[in-house]
């Protein structure tokens, strides 16, 4: 023990500094700042007392971008400059753009590079530009209201935010000079706003209807520990289609035309009415020269397409964890969306229990992010608190004959590190190449491809002999790092997987309805090409050894024996079943056999040759 210790371990000798650190929930309608003050956890308001910050950043010629409430004002006036949403295209590429274009009403400028950009008034941007003004207005915030510079900043993330949606957040946190300490998930955060890693152990689901999206988490509590247990929802879904449906029945009623202006002013009547109907049985709504009340009930009756979707969502997502209702111990009610009385009756009846709908339903998932910052500045060095995430969608390689072998499978808890061996397929080849795939079929053409790398410097070997370790690393973050490395040489390769498009959850859901749909034709197919490629490796071999030693071992008549077998073999693989393929290589091996064993003699007799015996004992 150093001498002039004078303190008792776990007592600083310097005085405890508090370190500025947020909570950022950077959303798709709304964002918002929080922090951990006198050890309570709250929002911070703007100058004029409002904890939302729209996400929405306006963009013109000669002025800096606005963000927020002011920027949302100039929506109707100036709607190609006024960017919202923008976090459905965080992380994609140019060409998963195109698919998103019916809900985003923005301009794409024409660009070579993969990373979509948006025409403005002040220039292109890319979506983590945008976001990057949202987070540095939100940082802006909590500096002048803290008084301070921050340390750091935990940001949340939908729990199926891929690899390229996560960096693209933590590049915009870059870009706005923000310090992450962790992306954290949404669902996760929500939970420990409520305390539920302070509780006993069970099942907590989290119910998330914002305004464009609704995603639905089930985390196992298990010793302090968050585990998700499975993800599911709905891309498309959300408050914003109550609003649709609401100004479709009022234009319809009215027996006005659908042009743009009299849509835009009915979403937002619609928008109030809803919003209103949450405290009140009824409200007025008009539309031209229209009046109409409407009540709750109606309301109800118009919605209730969504709210029966929210819940199929729900039942996929407990089957995907392979769990029943009764076994949610808690259910955490996030988004604005779920203040509508109706979605937080039917959620109730659909797990025969009250959700938790204490802490405001849009600052919750904030709150939880900004007492996860605060432990992670280090201002409660003794609270552990261990946090596991799962990845969505399962992890793999290519393997020969375009086969793909799962090294991570999908819900793994991360952080998460996992290697496999792998060896060469050809005499003397020195170099593998590594292509990571994400997806839970077994072909490469129906998985996603990640990344592609080459492994060189291999020393020339026979096929099989080469060592080469894969190593799958996922950090804390869900990101992806994949290294390969040939032991015995220690030749080394390694990436950082930042593929430069995500998938959304819509089309992960998908993948994953086609890969049970499918499990029976792949497992043949599988089945298939591995026969196919163990036939290769023999026909390699048996011809490899018939150049070395075919004409001094064997006679015409037996070479020509074995060459007959061989050639059924080739016929075999190219058109035959698994099962013909498997007799073919059989009836080959039997034919060989004698040559084998001539052949094996021979390198015994060869090894020993100019020894003595004895030095073999
Ligand atoms: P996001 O997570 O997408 O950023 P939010 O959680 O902020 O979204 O939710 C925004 C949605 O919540 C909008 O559709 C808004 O109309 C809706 N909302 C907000 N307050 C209410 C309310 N009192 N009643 C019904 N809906 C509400
Ligand atoms: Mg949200």
């Amino acid at each position: 023990m150093a001498l002039l210790q004078i303190s008792e371990p776990g007592m600083s000798t310097v005085a405890h500094q508090h370190r500025l650190a947020v909570g950022i929930d950077l959303g798709t309608t709304n964002s918002l700042v929080a922090t951990v003050r006198s050890g309570q956890a709250e929002t911070l308001p703007d100058e004029e007392g409002r904890h939302l910050l729209p996400s929405v950043v306006h963009y013109s010629k000669n002025h800096p971008p606005i963000v927020g409430y002011p920027a949302q004002v100039r929506m109707a006036e100036d709607p190609l400059n006024t960017i919202a949403s923008v976090k459905r295209l965080m992380g994609r590429s140019a060409e998963d753009a195109k698919t998103l274009d019916g809900y985003l009403p923005f301009n794409f400028a024409e660009s070579d590079s993969n990373v979509p950009r948006i025409k403005t008034a002040g220039g292109d941007v890319s979506a983590v530009e945008v976001s990057a003004e949202i987070l540095k207005a939100l940082k802006e915030r909590a500096e002048l209201s803290l008084g301070g510079d921050l340390t750091g900043a935990v940001i949340t993330v939908p729990a199926y935010f891929d690899d390229a949606q996560r960096q693209a957040t933590r590049d915009a946190a870059t870009l706005a000079d923000l310090n992450v300490l962790r992306l954290l998930n949404e669902p996760t955060a929500a939970a420990i706003a409520y305390g539920l890693d302070k509780e006993a152990e069970g099942i907590i689901a989290i119910y998330d209807l914002g305004g464009g999206t609704f995603d639905i988490s089930i985390l196992r509590l298990n010793k302090g520990v968050f585990e998700v247990m499975s993800t599911g929802g709905d891309s498309a879904l959300g408050g914003d289609d109550f609003d649709h449906v609401l100004a479709e029945y009022m234009i319809k009623q009215s027996g006005q035309t659908n042009t743009q202006a009299i849509v835009s002013l009915a979403l937002m009547e619609a928008r109030r009415a809803k919003e209103a109907l949450t405290s009140k049985d009824s409200v007025e709504v008009s539309c031209g020269n229209w009046k109409e009340n409407i009540t709750r009930e109606k309301f109800n009756a118009l919605i209730e397409p969504w709210v029966k979707k929210t819940l199929m969502a729900c039942r996929r997502a407990l089957r995907d964890a392979n769990l029943e209702k009764e076994d949610v111990l808690n259910i955490v009610m996030v988004g604005g969306s779920t203040r509508v009385p109706y979605v937080r009756e039917r959620v109730a009846e659909f797990f025969g229990r009250e959700p938790l709908v204490d802490i405001d339903p849009d600052r919750v998932v904030a709150v939880g992010a900004a007492i996860q910052a605060d432990i992670l500045a280090g201002n409660k060095p003794d609270d552990e608190m261990l946090l596991l995430d799962v990845i969505p969608l399962s992890l793999g390689l290519e393997t020969m004959g375009g086969l793909v072998e799962k090294i991570i499978s999908r819900n793994t808890t991360i952080p998460i590190t996992r290697a496999q061996e792998f060896t060469t397929f050809k005499d003397g080849q020195t170099a593998m190449t590594i292509h990571v795939l994400q997806g839970e079929r077994d072909t490469v053409e129906a998985c996603r491809s990640l990344a592609k790398f080459t492994l060189r410097g291999i020393p020339p070997m026979v096929a099989g002999a080469a060592r080469i370790k894969v190593t799958f690393q996922v950090d804390a973050d869900g990101l992806l790092s994949v290294s390969a490395e040939e032991t015995i040489t220690g030749a080394k390769a390694k990436i950082e997987v930042k593929p430069s498009y995500g998938l959304s959850d819509a089309e992960i859901e998908a993948m994953l309805r086609e890969s049970m749909e499918n499990a029976q034709a792949d497992k043949e197919a599988r089945q298939l090409r591995e026969t196919k490629m163990e036939a290769e490796r023999t026909l390699e071999a048996l011809n490899s050894a018939l150049q070395a030693d075919g004409d001094e071992l064997l006679s015409a008549d037996e070479k020509a024996k074995i060459l007959a077998a061989r050639d059924k073999l080739i016929s075999e693989k190219e058109t035959g079943t698994a099962d013909s393929i498997e007799e073919a290589m059989k009836n080959l091996e039997k034919t060989a056999e004698f040559y084998v064993a001539r052949r094996m003699n021979s390198s015994v007799q060869s090894a020993m040759a100019g020894h003595r015996i004895n030095e073999f004992e």
